[in-house]
């Protein structure tokens, strides 16, 4: 629905000759929608032409959709230019676009317009943040399950918002994990809760190194009726200050002032919607105090949807934490291996070793332009040893040398597969009975896998085969 006065955003149509950047899973979403529509589509990538999937390959033999390699700038006639998140503003296809007048969307946006557009709009609720989003995203579903809505998580969790908007049966309610490159591209998305769960330094590679431009991106989240912000959190409390929401929730892993969610006698404790203690702290899994305000997040947007508080400590009870992100792999003479692949930027691993006494840490990959000397300096105390990989080992060496001089660190070369392998079996060199082997890298893993998971399989396999030859 427009707000009085302005014209609702507009939609592609029947005939229009609409621009797709970039083949992955949210293009070919677009890709579809527009093929049913009668749009004409013209899709490309970056060097390489995107491979579609078997069933848009009679829409390329008819011509309604054309494959090319490298556009420079969209056609004349383009209607729209709908881009994939990875591309950055500064895509010379992008800023042709612009210049020419055409408009840059990305799928989100093209959800939320959609969803707009039709009889009964929904309530969505949009989770964002450096780290947490894909597990406090999931924590939200769980609560809208148990509280019997028709709900699974979309966007950033690998699920089309698209999809999701034309899904049938009908999702009763949007609940989008949406990363900053799609909220960048989505600026008419007025979520009825948006959460930032925290900001610190990550992707400043695709910000051209600004952390404002980052953070500004993460603001659209706090754009809608109700803004909610874990203000443990220096970068995310300032968001909340600074959101125009009409009503704000502050939420804390520490007693909450009044009006917020937080920690109360060992138990979650509403403060905002009158439901008080909500269950205990011991029923939240996976373990840290990070996931205790993820899991208050998450009943924050749920509670302000209209679900019931039994629905909240149910739905946490039984949400299954996801693959890569802090989970036990094996206890090997005394030692516990633990597989936090997921942790791929400094803040994530940090909140990672926190929960661990001593830990021999395997860290390393692409710092993607963040500092890690903060985090060396944090947790220096609690290393037993360090195995470095990937293409940014040598940067944390560098920062281990200047706070953690007198802890043990290794470097394991090479890019194959094998590496992980020898990475584990110098880890457990280092490691005394009692200690935690932990996987958490601070790092993207693209330099050396295919993505994080492929990373953390690679460990786990590494660990498997060391426990069978003992
Ligand atoms: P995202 O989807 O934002 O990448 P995930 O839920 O997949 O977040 O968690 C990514 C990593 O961040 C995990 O390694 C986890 O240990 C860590 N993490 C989870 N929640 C938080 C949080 N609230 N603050 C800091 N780190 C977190």
């Amino acid at each position: 629905m427009a707000e009085q006065g302005t014209r609702p955003p507009a939609l592609p149509a029947a005939g229009d000759l609409v621009v797709v950047a970039g083949g992955g899973v949210s293009g070919i979403a677009v890709i579809r929608y527009l093929v049913g529509l009668g749009a004409r589509v013209l899709v490309t990538a970056d060097r390489v032409a995107p491979i579609l999937p078997p069933d848009l390959l009679p829409s390329v033999r008819s011509g309604a959709v054309e494959v090319v390699a490298d556009l420079a700038s969209p056609p004349p006639g383009t209607a729209l230019l709908v881009t994939s998140p990875g591309f950055p503003p500064a895509t010379p296809l992008l800023v042709a676009a612009a210049a020419g007048g055409v408009e840059v969307i990305g799928e989100i946006e093209l959800a939320w317009r959609l969803d707009r557009a039709g009889t009964d709009p929904r309530e969505w609720l949009v989770v964002t943040g450096t780290n947490g989003k894909t597990t406090t995203v999931g924590m939200l579903e769980s609560i809208l399950r148990a509280a019997g809505l028709v709900v699974t998580a979309c966007g950033n969790v690998g699920w089309p918002g698209l999809e999701a908007v034309l899904d049938v049966p009908r999702q009763q309610r949007i609940a989008a994990e949406l990363s900053s490159f799609q909220l960048h591209w989505a600026p008419s998305v007025r979520p009825r809760a948006g959460l930032v769960l925290n900001l610190v330094e990550d992707h400043l590679n695709w910000y051209g190194g600004s952390m404002a431009a980052y953070g500004a991106d993460k603001a659209l989240a706090l754009t809608g009726d109700i803004a909610v912000a874990v203000v443990d959190d220096p970068g995310a409390a300032a968001m909340l200050v600074a959101s125009p929401a009409a009503r704000k929730i502050a939420i804390t892993a520490s007693a909450p002032p009044v009006g917020a969610l937080g920690v109360l006698d060992g138990h979650l404790f509403d403060g905002a919607f009158g439901n008080g203690p909500l269950l205990p702290v011991t029923g939240i899994r996976p373990a840290g105090v990070h996931n205790i305000t993820n899991a208050l997040s998450a009943a924050a947007l749920a509670l302000a949807t209209g679900v019931s508080a039994e629905a909240v400590a149910s739905g946490l009870r039984q949400f299954e934490p996801g693959e890569h992100r802090n989970v036990e792999v094996a206890l090997i003479d005394g030692v516990r291996f633990v597989n936090d692949s997921k942790a791929t930027n400094p803040h994530a691993a940090a909140a990672s070793l926190a929960a661990y006494h001593r830990v021999v840490w395997i860290a390393g990959g692409q710092l993607k332009g963040a500092s890690i000397d903060d985090l060396v300096r944090s947790i220096a105390d609690r290393l037993a040893g360090v195995v470095l990989l990937g293409v940014d080992a040598p940067l944390i060496a560098e920062a281990l040398s200047r706070h953690a001089p007198n802890v043990p660190t290794m470097s394991v070369p090479g890019t194959d597969h094998g590496v992980m392998t020898e990475v584990v079996r110098a880890a457990t060199t280092m490691a005394a009975q009692g200690d935690v082997v932990l996987l958490a890298p601070a790092a993207a893993s693209l330099d050396m896998f295919s993505s994080y998971a492929s990373r953390g399989d690679s460990f786990v396999a590494a660990v498997r085969a060391l426990g069978e030859h003992r």
